[in-house]
């Protein structure tokens, strides 16, 4: 079954690896090999910016995108840069991994549409608009007092210039009102890349049942994030709980708002799919619960190849 992940925080992981390592074969959650081994058949890789810990989000982001594009190069016969829906069908026609450049931070723009065009002319097709603190974009959902803080002006000009230049715009970690403000304001579909059901597991960084109904309106998807905190009350991030998650959102929104957004990279060791390559075994699990092979398939790919279609031109 081919996969499409909408998140993971790979490269930045490459980066704070205190010894040497590099995308072909490592010790993290996702490496080629691990790729190869789930049959992907494109990865998006997040250049997430901590904006406390760098002095120069922009710059920071800069030296994340030429590692992205190092390791890429570095390992061209197994995978390949795409920017659009034709990028990953002429890369799957020579059996090679599509990767796409995102952004987890809109805070590296610094209020300057220029810098997103920048961004754009880079390679970047997703950003997701905030992580957690405020920008000059909008506010996070990890504060109460936040939720109903929508986008600022600059944020509504933002989403109209991402759906101008056919990037993806992706609301994971945003503010509840700066979600209903993306849904107002955008023209195109977005996405929640790495976002589970907040009825599920009451979690801000999850949805409201109202959210993946508006979500899945708009022609959008959300990433199944596989972080145990996001997903139930375990302390191992559970396969069942995976399950749990995919089936409300398929009662509340219908199958075709459900995708992958591992986090992989990003989230606590305790895995039951413990890496990318074990990604069959939440496969196995939706097919014992009686999930149809049509249905597998938009979770696993058939859904983010719509929302490309839709949004990348
Ligand atoms: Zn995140």
């Amino acid at each position: 079954m081919p996969i499409i992940d909408l998140h993971c925080d790979t490269i930045s992981a490459l980066l704070d690896c205190s010894r040497p390592a590099g995308l072909r074969a490592n010790h993290l959650h996702i490496d080629l090999h691990k790729l190869q081994q789930a049959n992907s058949l494109a990865q998006f890789f997040a250049m997430y910016i901590d904006l406390q810990a760098v002095e120069n989000p922009l710059e920071a982001c800069l030296v994340m995108i030429d590692r992205f594009y190092q390791e890429i190069e570095q390992n061209n016969d197994l995978i390949q840069v795409a920017t659009s829906l034709s990028d990953l069908q002429a890369n799957q026609a020579q059996q090679k991994i599509s990767a796409f450049l995102t952004i987890e931070e809109g805070g590296v723009l610094k209020g300057n549409l220029s810098n997103l065009r920048i961004f754009h002319r880079l390679g970047v097709r997703l950003i997701t608009l905030t992580w957690n603190y405020p920008n000059e974009i909008g506010f996070p959902n990890c504060r109460t007092e936040y939720q109903q803080c929508g986008l600022t002006a600059f944020g509504q000009a933002v989403v109209l210039e991402m759906n101008r230049l056919n990037m993806m715009i992706d609301v994971s970690h945003l503010s509840d009102q700066g979600f209903y403000d993306v849904a107002k304001f955008s023209a195109r579909p977005f996405v929640a890349s790495h976002s589970n059901a907040r009825s599920v597991k009451a979690h801000s960084r999850n949805l409201t049942d109202a959210m993946i109904k508006t979500l899945a309106e708009k022609g959008g998807v959300m990433g199944i994030n596989f972080a145990n905190s996001f997903l139930g009350n375990s302390p191992v991030s559970l396969i069942e709980d995976m399950v749990r998650h995919i089936n409300h959102i398929r009662n509340i929104g219908g199958i075709e708002v459900i995708a992958l957004g591992s986090d992989f990279d990003g989230i606590a060791p305790k895995l039951e799919i413990a890496d990318m390559g074990e990604l069959d075994k939440l496969i196995q699990a939706l097919q014992q619960h009686n999930f149809s092979e049509t249905e597998i398939e938009k979770i696993c790919h058939k859904n983010v190849l719509r929302v490309m279609k839709d949004c990348l031109g």
